[in-house]
């Protein structure tokens, strides 16, 4: 085993640094802390990451591990900042120093420089600089090493809290947010295409628990498409470390009516019909509102005369994450929450319900006039009434989505 390796195994505990809820009232922060740790405890127990506890201390949560694969895993929790596995030793000049040199020697090979960085809270008979100059000199005298304060190839970061001293070399960037489950309910429509699984996420991110609910068009799309949106789905349960309760709603007779009717306006009424349809589960599973995928101007119906005729149809609140950003975004942030290989896997077929000149620019009084003579309430009572549900549940053999690697070969 490698003297780095030994190192590893010598960890204690991982630290977690958390930020926005630190600027709550106290009654706020206590319950989002609790969910956080809560929430960390259901990541850790999906990694089989073994742990002793997950305890708070002011402002951090510590958890006790010897398991240095918890940093990265209590990274992936929304509402995590950044964390780092750390060496646990008594906040004394002197256990600091023997602590640091065990941690940093074995790290200084030949000609490799360290700076330190401490800081304090707490009352001491030391401040957070004598901590740098004590335990510095120390590091010079066993191992040679020069110190360089600004970018130096190994640094010690030391946290004195009361009591304790935490040394650490190393810090994973958290996913940030609000932990899942401290904002309410949205209805995510989930397609199976980049975009969709994205804005989901980004409402997740922000503490909201998601109802994942996908249209199936079937016959003017083909398997994949349902295919995928479960695969997404099963990706989305592993960022939420629970199960995600799926719905799925047959679409292709409303198709069928629009595109007989009214063909030009076809990709229109569906989506308003699909807007129709999410608002009333909305409101039947206590939801605030719905997330999709769409970005202004990216395909016929964003622009934004048709996103207003298609908002119409919703009578709650319609979230879109991603408005202001491009496709080579989206895609960006699909790779980096893994679902982008999962969308774009199988044939890429799109609905053959869209006309080859779909209308731009639909105006409202028209599109009113062709669901009156759809009797659009009884088609979307209809529609309305294949609703099935599927309990989804975290899949260990996507656990990869939560950290795909940094250049994905998809
Ligand atoms: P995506 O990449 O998410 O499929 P898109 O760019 O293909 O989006 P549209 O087809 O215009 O965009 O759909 C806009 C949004 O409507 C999607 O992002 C998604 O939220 C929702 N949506 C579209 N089709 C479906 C479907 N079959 N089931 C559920 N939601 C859908
Ligand atoms: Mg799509």
């Amino acid at each position: 085993m490698t003297n780095e390796g030994d190192e590893m195994q010598r960890i204690d505990a991982v630290l977690v640094r958390y930020g926005e809820i630190g600027i709550k009232s106290d009654r706020v922060r206590s319950r989002y802390e609790r969910t956080l740790v809560n929430n960390i405890e259901r990541m850790l127990g999906f990694c089989a990451i073994p742990y002793e506890a997950v305890v708070r201390d002011f402002g951090r949560i510590f958890v006790k591990t010897r398991d240095s694969a918890a940093a990265p895993a209590v990274a992936s929790v929304f509402g995590v900042v950044s964390t780092s596995p750390v060496q646990t030793s008594a906040a004394t000049l002197d256990a600091m120093q023997s602590a640091a040199v065990r941690i940093v020697s074995p790290l200084l090979t030949e000609g490799k420089s360290f700076g330190i960085r401490a800081r304090r809270t707490g009352t001491h008979d030391y401040s957070s600089k004598d901590i740098g100059e004590v335990v510095g000199g120390a590091i010079e005298k066993a191992t040679g090493a020069p110190v360089r304060l600004s970018k130096p190839d190994v640094q010690l970061f030391i946290e004195v809290r009361a009591g304790s001293a935490y040394l650490y070399t190393e810090v994973v960037p958290g996913v940030g947010g609000l932990p899942l489950g401290t904002q309410g309910k949205v209805i995510a429509l989930v397609s199976g295409g980049i975009d969709s699984p994205v804005a989901a996420w980004l409402m997740m991110k922000r503490g909201c628990t998601i109802v994942p609910l996908f249209f199936d068009c079937e016959p003017y799309l083909g398997d994949t498409g349902r295919q995928r949106a479960e695969a997404v789905v099963r990706a989305l349960a592993v960022w939420a470390g629970r199960p995600l309760d799926f719905a799925v709603v047959h679409h292709g007779a409303s198709l069928s009516e629009f595109k007989k009717l009214a063909p030009r306006m076809t990709c229109v009424l569906c989506k308003r019909m699909m807007y129709r349809i999410a608002a009333s589960i909305a409101k039947a599973e206590n939801a605030h509102g719905i997330v999709t995928g769409e970005s202004i101007g990216q395909v016929a119906s964003q622009t934004t005369q048709n996103l207003l005729a298609i908002d119409e149809a919703s009578d709650v609140p319609v979230y879109r994450p991603l408005i202001g950003l491009d496709k080579t975004e989206n895609i960006k942030l699909a790779r980096r929450i893994g679902t982008y290989r999962l969308s774009t896997a199988g044939d890429s077929s799109n609905c053959t319900a869209a006309h080859r000149h779909p209308t731009t620019n639909a105006d409202q009084e028209e599109l009113k006039r062709y669901e009156a003579e759809l009797l659009i309430r009884e088609l979307s009572a209809e529609e309305a009434k294949s609703l099935a549900w599927q309990r989804v549940f975290p899949d260990k053999s996507l656990q990869w989505v939560l950290n795909p690697e940094p250049n994905p070969p998809w």
